[in-house]
């Protein structure tokens, strides 16, 4: 079997491949990069295995004019810097112990070692420069029904990294095949380890959750983490029921993944998830018009386009209701609209504090008034 894609083509990786080749160590393309072009998907990054050691990879890069970074010696990983992309490519390697977190790594100089250590049978293939898929551990027919399975014992893979547990529900939300439903012996052993999520940095599980909630429907993972007890671990209090509605609202309106976490509630969402300041201030934003009745215009004057997109079909999700007509246009107005009132309208008559008031005032009115309401009106 063999992929033809253009990513593979660049003739940057080409030559790095043929140099590392030539030299007699096998050099293949692994991981979301080959799983997604055989899934007919766009692809992100493009990492890179081999049978050379970290230094013959930097010796390499560097004689053939490329910068090579030592960014995870430890495990293995040189970044090599061409023209187009940045490769992180890793020694084929095993791990020899791990203790849930950190491996202790040894390398190998064959690619079943290597394929046997990664998490997923859909993530451990890899692509010659050729274009040939290598398939160590039969993850081509995985791929074919959008299967993820982890590659050996679910319940000991996850002994040694507990991550491997989000990393499951994550991939299974973005490549799965839901109506296929989930497997109940690696849901059962995700169930029996729940303790593990406790030890993960809150870092680790936000960027797992962030990538999670930003699938094209994350309902189904999301509602079977919560069955697993996962969810509660990640998020306490969080509540699934809103996600299936506000997805099917979301449709044709592609945005970010805070209407869904908003949606889902739970206690410290920020500390949980390691929010970043303009991630929590769009969704206290969000909680905060929910019960609101301020009108689609009115919400696009006050938020701009995407918050008050946000908002629409958030609150829509949650009161069980459709959209309000002509959602989109409405918000629109709202986010061109100019405040007919300023404050120069309320001097020399008002000021300090009171010309404040004053205006705020008019300016909620106008917003209750959906924009509507003349300057006459609200001086
Ligand atoms: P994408 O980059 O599109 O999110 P990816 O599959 O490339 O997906 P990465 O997190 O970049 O995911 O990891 C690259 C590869 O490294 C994976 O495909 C997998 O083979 C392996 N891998 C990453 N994290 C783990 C892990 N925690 N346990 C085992 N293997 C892992
Ligand atoms: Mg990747």
């Amino acid at each position: 079997m063999k992929i033809d894609a253009d990513w593979l083509n660049d003739h940057h990786l080409q030559s790095l491949i043929a140099a590392l080749d030539g030299a007699g160590f096998q050099t293949l393309a692994v991981g979301g990069c080959v799983r997604n072009a055989l899934m007919g998907r766009a692809i992100s990054d493009v990492d890179l295995a081999t049978a050379a050691l970290p230094e013959t990879v930097t010796n390499t890069a560097v004689s053939l004019g490329f910068r090579a970074i030592p960014t995870g010696i430890d495990h293995g990983t040189i970044t090599v810097v061409t023209p187009q992309r940045a490769y992180e490519i890793t020694t084929f390697r095993r791990d020899i112990s791990t203790d849930g977190r950190h491996a202790v790594v040894q390398f190998a100089d064959d690619v079943a070692q290597d394929a046997a250590r990664r998490d997923f049978t859909i993530n451990a293939l890899y692509v010659a420069a050729d274009g040939t898929v290598i398939d160590p551990l039969g993850g081509l027919p995985d791929i074919a029904a959008c299967r993820v399975r982890f590659v050996g014992d679910a319940g000991a893979r996850i002994r040694e990294d507990y991550l491997r547990i989000l990393r499951f529900f994550r991939f299974s939300a973005i490549y799965g095949d839901a109506s296929a439903g989930f497997d109940a012996q690696t849901i059962a052993a995700c169930a029996d380890h729940l303790d593990g999520i406790d030890t993960l940095s809150r870092e680790r599980v936000g960027q797992e959750m962030r990538k999670l909630l930003a699938a094209i429907d994350p309902a189904p993972a999301l509602a079977t983490m919560a069955q697993a007890g996962v969810l509660a671990r990640v998020l306490t209090g969080a509540d699934v029921r809103f996600i299936a509605p506000l997805v099917h609202l979301e449709e044709g309106v592609a945005r970010g993944f805070i209407a869904r976490l908003t949606l889902m509630g739970g206690q410290d969402v920020t500390a949980s998830l390691r929010l970043s300041w303009a991630e929590t201030s769009m969704l206290d934003t969000i909680r905060g018009e929910l019960g609101g009745v301020l009108t689609a215009a009115a919400l696009g004057w006050r938020h701009g386009l995407d918050l008050a997109t946000d908002i629409i079909v958030a609150r829509a999700a949650l009161m069980g209701q459709g959209l309000p007509h002509d959602w989109q246009g409405e918000i629109q107005r709202g986010a061109g609209a100019i405040c007919p009132v300023t404050a120069a309208d309320f001097m020399p008559r008002l000021s300090g504090p009171d010309l404040g008031r004053a205006l705020r005032d008019a300016i909620e009115r106008w917003l209750a008034s959906d924009l509507r309401a003349r300057p006459q009106d609200l001086i």
